[in-house]
């Protein structure tokens, strides 16, 4: 049955890229599977999924320890800087560092353990108040200063546009991501590779592939919803 949820989201990635005339391969589909038990991320697992987004450390941590085989791990969700130590050197791409704390705490927790740890810059793009993220104006300014910190690599670009009715009041939001995108791209800020725009979600991750997404975390849409108690893990 999972199966069946990711080839229809796969067939709609697919419609999307053809739209945009953008190659498949361009765009990575994250299975966001936080507070889904192991079995469903096997399930998706053997249809050839490596990517997996979790938004807890503590479980993101526990399912690695459970299923062993090389996956990547996206930490997708809020990081405290007392849950660092635990995922610096296990997730394959952090993609929610918003202040400059932050990022030093990830440096020093990086050379600990000698990795180099490859992160996104979360922008929160409409503006809202109960937002994590950066406002976009602080964009350049903060990855000037993450980049003087050589254990982290900043990627690219994360944003969870804000609640819409229809999936098209998305795009605003997103054509925004791909601008300032191309903004930090052109400030050519030196060890700054700006690879990744991860945007979409299950309501809207055509939208954002159409706008540029190279990355559409989707959760819902492969693997159901989620139950009341557990939304908002
Ligand atoms: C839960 C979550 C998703 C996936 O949401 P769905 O609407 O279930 O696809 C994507 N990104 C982040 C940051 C999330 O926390």
């Amino acid at each position: 049955m999972l199966r069946e949820n990711l080839e229809e989201v796969e067939r709609r990635v697919r419609a999307a890229c053809e739209r945009a005339g953008r190659r498949r391969e361009d765009v990575t589909l994250i299975a966001v599977s936080k507070t889904k038990p192991v079995l469903a991320l096997r399930e998706i697992m053997d249809c050839g999924v490596v990517d997996f987004g979790e938004n807890k450390v503590q479980e993101l941590c526990g399912k690695m320890e459970e299923i062993t085989e090389p996956l990547h791990w996206h930490l997708i969700g809020h990081l405290q800087r007392n849950k660092v130590k635990y995922i610096v050197d296990k997730a394959y791409l952090i993609h929610s560092v918003d202040s400059l704390r932050l990022a030093k705490e990830i440096q020093k927790e990086a050379e600990k353990c000698d990795v180099v740890c490859p992160v996104l810059v979360e922008i929160n793009i409409g503006g809202e108040e109960s937002k994590d993220g950066i406002p976009k104006e602080e964009a350049i300014p903060l990855i000037q200063e993450i980049a003087k910190l050589p254990r982290l690599k900043v990627r690219g670009l994360m944003t969870i546009a804000p609640p819409v009715e229809e999936p098209e009041e998305a795009r605003g939001y997103f054509r925004e991501m791909r601008e300032l995108f191309m903004a930090v791209k052109e400030a050519q800020i030196p060890g700054v590779e700006m690879k990744e725009l991860s945007m979409g979600m299950t309501g809207d991750f055509e939208v954002a592939i159409e706008e540029g997404a190279t990355m559409v975390r989707v959760g819902t849409a492969i693997f159901g919803a989620r139950s009341y108690a557990e939304k908002d893990k």
